[in-house]
């Protein structure tokens, strides 16, 4: 494994860290059950001096075996009527890597949350073109999604609050004839293969990668925060299945502590590779 900057190396598989912006949330907010300055207290070096959580929004554009793979897509554009917000900037990050949306053959999500989705289509409103019309963002690819969080995305107990902007940018992949199901774990190339991490959403995955020896794993949203790395237990307003989702982090970071695996998360500090390891007892993130 080799790194520097916003890229890393994993045998033969190269990683670029991308970032469509930041979000933030109020701890009240996010953290519902764990809010107090006392839980808080060996952590605080994690929250933003307001005693916010901070999210970058990372998408991994990985080199794999001759294919371009994005992982994930961020929020997307910025709505018109609110044109401060701090996303919206994944493709002047492509531009300014010098990549171009066509040079990614495979888009793959880890799961339909909105911050996760936001760059799948471009709308159409050209003259002439119908209003509701979308094209796909990366003209070449196809896209990869869980079977399960497809039909998570269309229950309409949890379509509104869970996965709001499915409709415009998850729904119309579907008549554009660019969806790859994927049910269960699932090859992507020899080196990739997509495995189920459920919890956050029903159909969550995670990304493996192996090559010439060496290992890592895209968590998604297994995780958002660094405290968690310890307090596995720590589940937020944004995870579905709360029980499930404690299974998969305290099994997931064992792995990664116990195989001394890099850990690519999209939402850790940018560009979001590190390793887990114990120290007096305790877990910790060590960024790359
Ligand atoms: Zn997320």
């Amino acid at each position: 494994m080799a790194g520097s900057g916003n890229r890393v190396t994993v045998g033969n598989v190269e990683i670029i860290s991308l970032s469509d912006g930041i979000l933030e949330f109020d701890l009240c907010n996010f953290f519902p059950n764990h809010k107090s300055d006392d839980e808080w207290q060996p952590y605080m070096q994690h929250l933003t001096p307001e005693h916010k959580v901070r999210f970058n929004l990372a998408s991994y554009l990985v080199r794999s075996q001759g294919r371009t793979l994005l992982v994930d897509t961020g929020m997307g554009a910025r709505p018109a009527d609110a044109p401060e917000t701090p996303w919206g900037e994944l493709m002047q990050d492509f531009q300014a890597h010098g990549l171009s949306p066509a040079d990614v053959d495979m888009v793959v999500m880890t799961h339909l949350h909105r911050d996760h989705v936001g760059w799948n289509l471009t709308p159409q409103a050209e003259d002439g073109a119908d209003a509701t019309a979308f094209a796909p963002t990366f003209p070449r690819a196809r896209y990869w999604l869980s079977v399960k969080d497809w039909a998570a995305c269309h229950d309409p107990e949890v379509m509104p609050s869970r996965f709001p902007n499915a409709a415009t940018t998850v729904w119309p992949l579907e008549q554009l004839g660019l969806i790859e199901f994927m049910d269960g774990e699932h090859s992507l190339t020899d080196e990739l293969t997509a495995i189920p991490t459920p919890g956050h959403t029903p159909g969550h995955m995670s990304i493996r990668i192996n090559s010439q020896g060496q290992q890592a794993i895209i968590l998604g949203d297994a995780i958002h925060n660094q405290a968690q790395v310890q307090e596995t237990h720590w589940v937020s307003r944004a995870d579905m299945d709360p029980e499930q989702t404690r299974i998969t982090r305290r099994s997931l970071m064992e792995q990664l502590e116990q195989e001394g695996m890099l850990g690519i998360i999209g939402h850790f500090p940018y560009p979001g590779f590190g390793k887990v390891v114990r120290l007096e007892g305790r877990r910790y993130w060590q960024a790359l």
